[in-house]
């Protein structure tokens, strides 16, 4: 089946066609280990989980990359600023490298509790200093890059093309440009590579490189290590709407320029989340994390099923009435797969128009829509929704296979009992239908009748 998906490089969308026959390779910029993730920041993790899951639902061997930085990024943008980690640990008087172990940990454990499948790699910025470096004297050897007080300097304005993701011509980005400190640089565009520690001070976290000892910019980590775990060019490189106009923006010059060769054929972007229609900040208190959402009482799989509510490219909007409704809505479904009895065969043609909807740059809305209208189709027999539902839950992540209708397991019995209701209902057999309601009733489970068919739950 043709997969769809919008490239932020060429504005469309396109027929996804990979590299190898079978085969996709995902790099996705992962978290800067200073602080705790947000349930804004899972948005993106979330998208990236959903892309793998559709692959794998199609049958490809997916490789995917998410990157750990716990060195490097500066608190601005820009190359001023200081780094994360360094200014957490002033701030805290824990080590760098402790924050950086606690908040990868972190971070790990809040990705199992929204079912994210681990990612095939999870490189460490700070284990791949030798392959920075190694790709900063390419690109100096090849004259991109320019020495200043405290750094090495990619020149922007080397590249003809600088900005081409973001759709910006270099004069208007530098036009648009704040006013930079560092008046050392050339072009307001110009970034760090590496950067030198103050002569002054030494770092926690510092290296030899043939300039001087420093660190590493933000954005040649991910130049590095996309190659290595990926190759150049890989098949498709997401992250935030944030990230466009300048670290990926970067890491396509640095790349492209070292190598000659695209970084990535396909650039997809996740949309933020707002929280009550306005920007999530830490400022206003409302960078919530996993366990504000546990403290109200809802479980991390209810914000997975809330950002199946919107289009991954669509803004959504956080509010604690929306995430009741997620997980209500939630609930119902659960509570209707322990109901169904189990079976082995999907029904097809509900499969195709779920595929549909997801190989649709993953239109996961579309997607559940055709969830519900299968439950409420009376012409599939319970055992075949059964295991549709599972199907579907490879691309949800629901969890819906490891349901436990409590301890209690339900008897081979009372299984050939809903059968042969749901048929004397399908007949409109109504009084057949009391008496095995009766008999199943003695067996100690309780029927409703909902929109998903029959469903049961033990009396206590
Ligand atoms: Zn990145």
């Amino acid at each position: 089946m043709d997969i769809k998906l919008y490239n932020t490089l060429s504005r469309q969308k396109e027929s996804f066609k990979p590299i190898i026959d079978g085969r996709v390779g995902i790099y996705t910029c992962g978290p800067t280990v200073y602080s705790r993730a947000s349930i804004g920041n899972f948005r993106s993790y979330l998208f990236s989980d959903l892309l793998r899951r559709m692959f794998e639902l199609n049958g490809f061997l997916v490789k995917q990359v998410i990157n750990i930085t716990d060195v490097g990024h500066l608190t601005s943008d820009a190359s001023e600023g200081e780094d994360k980690l360094e200014k957490a640990s002033k701030a805290t008087g824990e080590t760098a490298w402790d924050i950086a172990k606690k908040y990868t940990e972190l971070f790990l454990q809040d990705m199992e509790r929204l079912n994210i499948l681990r990612p095939h790699e999870l490189p460490r910025a700070t284990d791949h200093i030798e392959g920075q470096i190694e790709l900063v004297k390419v690109l100096d050897k090849k004259g991109f890059t320019y020495q200043t007080s405290d750094g090495i300097y990619f020149d922007t304005s080397r590249l003809a093309d600088y900005g081409k993701l973001a759709g910006q011509k270099l004069e208007d980005k530098q036009e648009g440009a704040r006013v930079e400190v560092n008046e050392e640089k050339k072009n307001p565009t110009d970034f760090a590579l590496w950067k030198f520690s103050p002569k002054d001070a030494k770092r926690q976290m510092e290296w030899e490189s043939p300039w001087g000892i420093g660190f590493p910019g933000w954005h040649i980590e991910c130049s590095a290590m996309s190659e290595e775990y990926l190759g150049v060019p890989f098949d498709i490189h997401t992250g935030g709407i944030d990230h466009i106009p300048v670290h990926h923006t970067n890491e396509i010059a640095q790349t492209e320029s070292a190598r000659e060769k695209p970084l990535a054929n396909v650039w997809m972007h996740n949309a933020f989340l707002l929280v009550d229609n306005g920007k999530m900040s830490k400022s206003l208190g409302n960078t919530y994390s996993l366990d504000d959402l546990q403290a109200r009482g809802f479980d991390s799989i209810a914000y997975r099923y809330f950002f199946f509510g919107a289009h991954y490219r669509v803004q959504q909007n956080f509010t604690w009435e929306a995430l009741e409704a997620s997980q209500n809505a939630l609930h119902k479904l659960q509570k209707i797969v322990k109901g169904l009895p189990k079976g082995a065969d999907v029904n097809e043609e509900y499969k195709s128009r779920f595929m549909e909807r997801i190989n649709d740059d993953l239109d996961v809305p579309g997607a559940l829509s055709v969830l519900w209208t299968m439950i409420k189709d009376d012409n599939v027999a319970p055992e075949l929704k059964y295991a549709t539902l599972i199907k579907f839950d490879e691309v949800l992540g629901l969890g819906l296979s490891n349901l436990e209708l409590g301890d209690v397991e339900v008897p081979e019995e009372v299984h050939e009992l809903l059968d042969l209701r749901a048929k004397a209902r399908a007949e409109k057999n109504w009084e057949l239908s009391d008496q095995i309601r009766d008999k199943i009733l003695e067996l100690g489970f309780e029927i409703s009748d909902g929109q998903g068919g029959q469903t049961i739950e033990p009396i206590v």
